[in-house]
């Protein structure tokens, strides 16, 4: 969906240039990072798996990629590549603006990855007072939430199991899905959706034309819910803007997507 939404915002602008899609398999990664300044290409976008490994390739960061340990975008600057992080101002913008209130609440996140870790920055930016992290691997999530634990804020690592605990869920504000669950199984982890309070908010980083089986549940038991798509429009018009050193118009990467969904 990227390209779409890039390349509408360059049409908007009437600047000519393009943004196209490489498949890079991750033995290629370096050798493809290499390329960029020989290619003069401004910036190149990484998604799952390559966004940690760029991470550890890169000398130059911001300091939000060496928080998440991860970088979801890298701006030539003349020769000198930048790995950045937009996915945790795209999410918490995002947040926002679907009117999510996080303040002193309960913020469940599914998934100990890149996502998990932007997750958890932008539910604290929120003013989330606790976090609960649930991740298949339940190692990776004590990991995590060591690494994002502070005086502010509580942070608890459990197995997928801890969707299913009526007691946890009864004080959750966001439940919100960054794992790859159901992106191909069609399926995903037993969830008490009914536990939740009638207003907890159901997020899924995934994003896709149907609803996706995460938000199915959600959806049958009335609780408000937006899938990924509005984090893909807030970290790319970040992202537009690191690469072009101009903002996109506003409301032209979205409708572009939105096209590209089949929604109105
Ligand atoms: P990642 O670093 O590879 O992490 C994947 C996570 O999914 C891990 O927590 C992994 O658990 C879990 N997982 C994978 N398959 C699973 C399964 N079958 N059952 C249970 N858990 C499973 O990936 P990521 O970069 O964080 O991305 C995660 C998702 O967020 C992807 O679907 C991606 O498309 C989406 N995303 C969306 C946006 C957006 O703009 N909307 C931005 C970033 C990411 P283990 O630790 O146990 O392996």
């Amino acid at each position: 969906m990227s390209p779409a939404m890039h390349n509408a915002a360059y049409a908007a602008l009437a600047i000519d240039r393009v943004y196209l899609a490489f498949h890079v398999t991750p033995p290629h990664l370096a050798a493809a990072m290499r390329a960029l300044p020989a290619l003069g290409i401004l910036g190149v976008n990484l998604t799952v798996p390559h966004k940690e490994a760029a991470f550890r390739m890169l000398k130059h960061l911001s300091a939000e990629a060496k928080l998440l340990r991860a970088v979801n975008c890298i701006i030539n600057h003349h020769g000198r590549l930048h790995g950045d992080n937009t996915d945790a101002r795209g999410l918490e913008a995002d947040l926002r603006a679907l009117g999510v209130e996080l303040k002193s609440r309960l913020a469940i996140i599914i998934g100990a990855g890149g996502a998990a870790a932007a997750a958890i920055l932008a539910c604290a930016r929120m003013g989330a007072t606790r976090i609960a992290i649930a991740n298949r691997t339940h190692s990776r999530a004590t990991s995590l939430a060591r690494r994002f634990r502070s005086s502010r804020i509580e942070i608890e690592a459990h197995g997928l199991d801890a969707l299913t605990d009526a007691s946890l869920l009864a004080d959750a504000a966001l439940v919100l899905n960054a794992t790859s669950m159901g992106l191909t199984t069609g399926t995903f982890a037993p969830l008490d959706c009914e536990a939740t309070p009638e207003n907890c908010f159901f997020y899924d980083a995934i994003y896709r034309a149907e609803p996706t089986p995460f938000l199915n549940d959600a959806i049958a038991h009335g609780r408000p819910h937006a899938d990924g798509a509005g984090m893909l429009v807030g970290q790319g018009e970040l992202a537009f803007e690191l690469f072009n050193g101009v903002a996109p118009p506003p409301g032209v990467m979205e409708r572009a997507l939105f096209q590209r969904l089949g929604r109105a």
